[in-house]
């Protein structure tokens, strides 16, 4: 566990055969928690949940590829939080199934989504979401200025930055996010990736060999 305030935890561990990193969002005071990119391994996230006493109201997707969203239905049975998915995803959330057949992974249902998110949209505990397209159509971040923490989903890596060759995806939009709007936020704010070590933003400004601030 890491604090990243007096009130807020914030837990990333890897989910599912694709080693997806779901991140649990809390306010130890309130109770109030959001849980990012549940992968898979709903049981270990309920657990977290559990363990950290928090209530489940929100449960969000950076995008929507087979990785990240696998779990969201048994999270929604367990707890009845709202599930929401970028809008411009859409297409490939109503395609899991064809996107699992791809990759040759065991397709789980996912339920129709409570909310399609929009840039600027305001989320749990102070969350921000930040429409990055490139690596999908939708994909987004998640910004917790208050925290100094973004959720990256696959759109910037530790030194590394989101595939585009798959479905939607496309390389001058990705480097147009990330210049645009990521690299435009403060430097010191700490970077959880969708899969991988977490990095700084002021780090990767200086050192991702991919894109430069
Ligand atoms: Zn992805």
């Amino acid at each position: 566990m890491s604090a990243v305030s007096s009130q807020l935890i914030c837990k990333t561990f890897p989910v599912g055969l694709l080693h997806c990193n779901c991140t649990l969002i809390g306010n130890t005071e309130t109770g109030e928690a959001l849980v990012i990119d549940p992968g898979g391994d709903a049981d270990q996230i309920m657990a977290y949940v559990h363990q950290f006493n928090l209530r489940l109201v929100s449960i969000l997707h950076t995008h929507a590829h087979l990785d990240h969203v696998m779990g969201a239905g048994a999270l929604k049975q367990h707890t009845g939080a709202r599930i929401a998915v970028p809008a411009a995803d859409r297409f490939l959330w109503e395609a899991v199934e064809m996107q699992c057949r791809a990759f040759r992974l065991a397709y789980t249902p996912v339920p129709e989504p409570d909310d399609w998110l929009q840039d600027g949209d305001a989320l749990a505990l102070g969350g921000i979401a930040l429409h990055t397209p490139g690596h999908s159509p939708g994909s987004t971040c998640f910004w917790f200025p208050q925290e100094h923490l973004l959720v990256a989903g696959d759109t910037l890596f530790r030194r590394g930055i989101g595939r585009t060759d798959l479905w939607g995806g496309d390389y001058a939009t990705l480097e147009q996010s990330i210049r645009q709007k990521l690299y435009r936020l403060d430097q010191n704010t700490r970077v959880i990736t969708g899969h991988g070590p977490d990095t700084l933003l002021g780090d990767e400004m200086r050192e991702n060999p991919y894109i430069r601030g």
